[in-house]
């Protein structure tokens, strides 16, 4: 087992650790920076990104009326001060990534080609194609690569943040907590590091994976928010999730393929099986009503009729611009014998964005000293009770570039403690399990218990048998974690247990429908 003592350790390669990776590397060229993450280094949510990133672009669209937008779809419940900060800052923040490489798409005439999506009033969605994702993910990844003080860890796991607890061995010192860096698991050695820093930053990620239906790749199992919740960091507004409203229907296969918002706002209709436009008679914004609204219109739809799916019709859709704009999903949909032109697509609600986390001030840090949280596993106050589609690209951008801004203007003569005695990590567990079918079997159960009672619609009674369902699985694997070797298989189990726990726990505290937020207790 290693010890290592950087400056700056970043838990995610997303988009949020990435910005701040870069930021902090170019502001502080003789400070070491190391990125340490899960699986390979573009494996996250930002990497599967279709619409694309909002922000006020041109003299037909201003901030007030995305602030306004935002504020309309997170129910009011977001923090105005937040909302302003990030949309104001946006422009110059998207400047930014097109500096470091960007390609985003253009008009013929030369203007950026801005589209637009439920809940905005303007078109200010910048894009490329339907692949926004992997090109600012491919993007951030060239600028790491370039940069020599940037170490990035693929296949390293963080289990754990260390904290006063672990120095005091007494029990946490709730008045300051202090974090310290984390404990790692490198995959390759087996071992289990101890990485010691000035400036930590959480920006792993979501959480989807807590459901059986989800848009989430496998990595978004809310490491992080569990991390910190272990730590007693503040955690907050766990209850809204947020689900989109058109996964493509595919029995059996996760993670689910979206089906981008960005269709709907190119014109694509709702239909039911009957072919009937049922959104029409929902919202007078009809198809590009808040993702809220539209998941829980789908979902009365389906339990109104029994059916599995409903449509998206995109038939009456210029197609040549259609398949310009979007050749991934036409492709996507070809590949399943579906030809958009003249087809339906059948679409489901899907687990999709966590919009609660760890929560954060306006500069990053959490409520732990020297920890900052950015991007899904925050909860800055930008997206109250259901986040505005493109929003949160940006945030994780404008935030990533607040706290590299902090930590090179205010953190950077900070020097670790050499008197702190930080022990190694303590590896009680030592069995390696005979039989890893009893974890997968676990994780399974907890995304049915969540897909079945803690989904769009809720109640009290659900989420009662949810919890005394969840209750058991949580000794049972503190049982198996206790004694086992551990994997990023038995750490996930645990994480998503913490996570599914603090959904419904907040979901039970909540006695007003909000946003995303909607039990049938609350009418
Ligand atoms: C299909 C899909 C489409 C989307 N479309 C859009 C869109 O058009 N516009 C928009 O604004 N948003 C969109 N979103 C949401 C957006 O992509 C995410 O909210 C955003 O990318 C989150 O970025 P992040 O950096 O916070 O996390 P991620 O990009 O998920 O990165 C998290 C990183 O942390 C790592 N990690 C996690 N746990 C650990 C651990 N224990 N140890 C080490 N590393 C760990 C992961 O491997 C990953 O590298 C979409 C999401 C999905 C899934």
């Amino acid at each position: 087992m290693s010890i290592f003592k950087i400056d700056t350790l970043i838990l995610g390669s997303g988009v949020a650790g990435l910005t701040i990776a870069i930021k902090t590397a170019k502001a502080l060229p003789n400070k070491k920076i190391f990125v340490v993450t899960k699986a390979e280094a573009n494996e996250s949510n930002t990497k599967y990104a279709q619409g694309g990133i909002a922000s006020v672009w041109n003299k037909l669209d201003s901030f007030k009326d995305h602030i306004n937008d935002t504020m309309i779809a997170g129910d009011n419940l977001n923090n105005p001060k937040i909302v302003k900060m990030v949309i104001e800052e946006a422009p110059k923040c998207m400047k930014q990534l097109i500096s470091w490489g960007a390609d985003f798409d253009y008009t013929k005439s030369g203007e950026l080609d801005l589209g637009k999506e439920g809940g905005h009033s303007a078109n200010r969605i910048l894009h490329h194609k339907d692949i926004t994702g992997f090109e600012v993910e491919k993007t951030l990844l060239e600028q790491v690569e370039a940069l020599s003080n940037i170490t990035l860890l693929p296949y390293h796991f963080a289990i754990d943040l260390i904290t006063d607890h672990h120095i005091n061995g007494k029990g946490y010192n709730k008045n300051a907590i202090n974090c310290y860096g984390a404990y790692v698991l490198n995959e390759k050695t087996k071992k289990i590091d101890t990485y010691l820093a000035t400036s930590i930053v959480l920006a792993t990620g979501g959480t989807g994976q807590v459901y059986a239906a989800t848009t989430n790749p496998v990595v978004a199992t809310g490491d992080g928010i569990a991390m910190a919740y272990r730590a007693k960091a503040k955690v907050e507004d766990m209850e809204f999730v947020q689900f989109h409203p058109t996964s493509l229907y595919q029995p059996g296969v996760s993670p689910a393929y979206l089906i981008s918002e960005a269709v709907r706002g190119f014109g694509a209709y709702l239909r039911n099986k009957k072919g009937e436009r049922f959104m029409l008679e929902v919202d007078e914004r009809a198809e590009l009503a808040p993702r809220d609204i539209v998941a829980r219109a789908i979902d009365s739809e389906l339990i109104k009729s029994g059916d599995q799916y409903v449509y998206l019709d995109c038939t009456h859709l210029d197609m040549e611009a259609f398949i310009k704009h979007f050749p991934n999903i036409s492709e996507k949909c070809k590949s399943i014998g579906i030809d958009v032109a003249t087809q339906y697509i059948p679409v489901v609600p899907a687990a999709h964005y966590m919009m609660g986390g760890v929560v954060v001030d306006s500069k990053g840090y959490s409520s732990i000293k020297n920890l900052f949280a950015c991007g899904e596993c925050s909860r800055t106050g930008l997206h109250g009770a259901n986040r505005l589609a493109s929003n949160s690209l940006l945030e994780a951008l404008v935030f990533g570039s607040e706290i590299a801004t902090e930590i090179a203007n205010n953190r950077k003569d900070l020097i670790f403690d050499k008197n702190l005695d930080i022990p190694e990590w303590n590896e009680e567990g030592t069995m390696e399990p005979k039989e890893k079918v009893l974890i997968s079997h676990n994780r399974k159960t907890i995304q049915n218990i969540m897909t079945d009672l803690v989904a769009i619609v809720r109640s009290d009674e659900r989420l009662e048998k949810a919890l005394d369902h969840l209750n058991y699985l949580y000794q049972d694997t503190e049982k198996a974690y206790a004694k086992s070797k551990l994997s990023p298989q038995i750490c996930e189990l645990r994480n998503l247990n913490a996570i599914s726990y603090l959904i419904v726990k907040e979901s039970i505290k909540r006695k007003i429908n909000k946003g995303a937020f909607y039990s049938l207790d609350n009418l």
